[in-house]
Order: structure tokens, then C-alpha cells, then sequence
């Protein structure tokens, strides 16, 4: 979870925090990463080693940031939390790497937005755990180059298309996270409802998660705006009724479905007759770059099926049409 992003303020934080997995018995979901992270960390647990560099990709909110705390956690050590955009000089690197203690975690969020520099410093820590660091200055400016302690580097990101080749060849562990099904996610909200003492029913809980756009924090924060309802229109309960009526009220798209996702849709069956269109084509339609349609929305809509992808390009699906309320051959002129 981004602290910076202003779509949460810090009571919704704290909430989130509390909603978090502690521990892989907690975490619900992503059964094959989970089935082979517990494998490495025991192994590195067992030879009292440094767990492997972990990369985790995959869009926001399914679990990365996550992960990274129980891997600390589940290898009983301490994680120190950074992001990309963050990390200005190869001096504030150096700082938090000769800080870490033996086998110590270090989380890099937006790990695709390292400047070169730091990314750079980074390859000899990641690799010898060494690093060169300046001191004095001027005439007597020399480097010198110090030991770290073994640890492990945890990175996420949503842009894995944009990390660089040799960035990526240092993780020896890396984990792609996939989009969660309506039971898995009824589940995460069930688990959530009790942690927030909430009373809710089975169906409700269907409800949330089938409109929380595969997304778990999606799903939990469908749950508490639910919550805010079930406790001013009804007497605190969450029953299917109340749910109907607050994701109604709150515009949630009966799919989940985002503004970007749905204008995608729409444009390439306003403008381009349901498709195929080429990537490039469609992002300058609708004003987003080409990775972030390919690597954060696409493969939503390509898994639920709205979106076919074709040697030619992108078509929509009948379903996008019905989702749409749009009538197949109707061409929007202008
Ligand atoms: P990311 O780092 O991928 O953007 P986070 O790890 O911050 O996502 O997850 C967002 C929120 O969703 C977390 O605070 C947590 O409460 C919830 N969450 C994510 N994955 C799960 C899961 N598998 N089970 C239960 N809750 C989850």
C-alpha cells in the first residue's frame, strides 16, 4: 500500500494495516507462489542463509507489498521499507544497506522507478554484498569499499516490462501475481469483516467480491464504504440488501470494472467498430502508455473476457458490448 497515495488518509491506513496477512497460514490465494516461497524459506531458514533476491510483479493491490512482510517474518528477520521514486542518491542507499542485519529484508516498492545510478549501486550489493562508498571530499575524495551483512532484497512492481535486463537477471526468485477469483476474494473479505467485527452475510460477502476487480484491496475497501452504510441505513449487519443497495449507491460497476477499464472498452467499440486495434493506436485513444494498458488493465479484462487479443490487435467481446448497454455495428460518428 502506497502511504503517498491520496485516495487513503491515514485512518484508512491504519485499517489496512490491520487487515493484512501476518503469516503464509493467513494469506489467502496465489497457492503456487506461496506452496514454493514456503520451500525457499525454509531451505534458507534451515541453512541459515539469506533468503534469495525475491521480485514480485503484478498490479496494484493483489498482495505484493504483503508478501514482502511475511517473507521477513516467516524468515524471523527485519524488513527495512523503501520505493523506487524514493531512493534519489546511491548515499540513501548506502544507508539503509549498511544498516541491515544478518539475512534482514529490504523492501523496494516501484522498483521499475530506480534512478540508473542507484540501480547501479545496487547490482554489487545484490550480487558480493559490497558496496563502494565516497568519503572526504576533494583532494582526499576516495572510495572505499565495504562488507554488508547477507540479506535479501524483495522488489516489487506493476511495470515488469520496464525493469531492466540485468536488474531483473539478479532476482533469483521471481513471482508473478495473478488476479483473484470471486471465492478467494469472498473468502479475504470474510476474514476482513471479522478482524473489523462486522457481522456479514455469505451472500454480501459474494456481492463485494465479486465487483472488487480481482483485487483484494479493492475488495476491502468496497468493505469498509459497506460498513459505513450497513451501520447509518441498517442497524451494523451486512446483509445481502444493504450491500446491493450501498454498491448501487457508491456507482461500483456491476463487474468491478474501473473508469480506465471501461473506456477502453468503449473506445474501441466507439471508435474502432469492437476492433481489432493495434496497442499503440488504442493508448494514444485513451491517453494511458501501452505498457500500463498491457500490464495493468488488459489482463484483467482478458481474464474476465471482455477483451480478446488477436494477431491484428485487440477486439472487444460480446460481454463488453452487454456490459456497455452498446449495440454491436452502431458506430459513433465523429
Ligand atoms: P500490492 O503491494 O500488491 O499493491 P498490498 O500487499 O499492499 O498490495 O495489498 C493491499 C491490501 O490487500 C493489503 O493491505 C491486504 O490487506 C490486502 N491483501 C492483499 N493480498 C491479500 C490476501 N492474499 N489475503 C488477504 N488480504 C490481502
Amino acid at each position: 500500500l502506497d502511504p503517498t497515495d491520496e485516495n487513503f488518509t491515514p485512518e484508512e491506513l491504519e485499517v489496512e494495516k490491520k487487515l493484512r496477512p501476518l503469516s503464509f497460514d493467513d494469506f489467502t490465494g496465489q497457492a503456487q507462489i506461496l506452496e514454493n516461497l514456503q520451500i525457499f524459506v525454509q531451505a534458507a531458514n534451515g541453512r541459515n542463509e539469506a533468503l534469495d533476491h525475491t521480485l514480485f510483479h503484478g498490479p496494484p493491490g493483489l498482495g505484493k507489498t504483503t508478501l514482502a512482510h511475511i517473507l521477513a517474518s516467516e524468515l524471523n528477520v527485519g524488513i527495512k521499507v523503501t520505493s523506487g521514486p524514493v531512493l534519489d542518491k546511491p548515499g540513501d542507499l548506502a544507508g539503509l544497506l549498511t544498516n541491515l542485519d544478518e539475512r534482514d529484508v529490504l523492501f523496494i516498492d516501484e522498483i521499475h522507478r530506480l534512478s540508473p545510478i542507484v540501480e547501479e549501486y545496487l547490482y554489487s550489493a545484490m550480487e558480493d554484498y559490497k558496496i563502494d562508498i565516497m568519503i572526504e571530499s576533494g583532494p582526499n575524495a576516495r572510495t572505499v569499499q565495504i562488507n554488508l551483512n547477507p540479506f535479501t532484497l524483495v522488489g516489487a512492481t506493476t511495470r515488469s516490462g520496464l525493469l531492466t535486463a540485468p536488474m531483473r537477471a539478479r532476482f533469483g526468485i521471481q513471482s508473478r501475481l495473478q488476479y483473484y477469483n470471486t471465492e478467494l476474494l469472498t473468502t479475504i473479505v470474510e476474514r476482513s469483516a471479522s478482524i473489523l467485527n462486522v457481522p456479514i452475510s455469505m451472500e454480501a460477502a459474494v456481492e463485494i467480491a465479486g465487483r472488487s476487480r480481482g483485487t483484494p484491496r479493492i475488495a476491502n475497501a468496497l468493505l469498509r464504504r459497506v460498513r459505513d452504510f450497513a451501520q447509518i441505513k441498517g442497524d451494523g449487519t451486512i446483509d445481502i440488501k444493504i450491500a446491493r443497495f450501498a454498491l448501487e449507491a457508491l456507482n461500483v460497476d456491476a463487474y468491478g470494472l474501473d473508469e480506465m477499464d471501461n473506456k477502453i472498452l468503449a473506445t474501441i467499440i466507439d471508435k474502432f467498430k469492437g476492433g481489432p486495434v493495434g496497442i499503440t493506436t488504442l493508448a494514444t485513444s485513451v491517453s494511458e502508455s501501452a505498457e500500463t494498458i498491457e500490464e495493468v488493465y488488459e489482463p484483467f479484462l482478458i481474464q474476465q473476457g471482455f477483451i480478446m487479443r488477436t494477431p491484428r490487435g485487440r477486439e472487444v467481446t460480446e460481454l463488453a458490448y452487454k456490459h456497455l448497454g452498446k449495440i454491436k455495428g452502431n458506430v459513433q460518428s465523429g
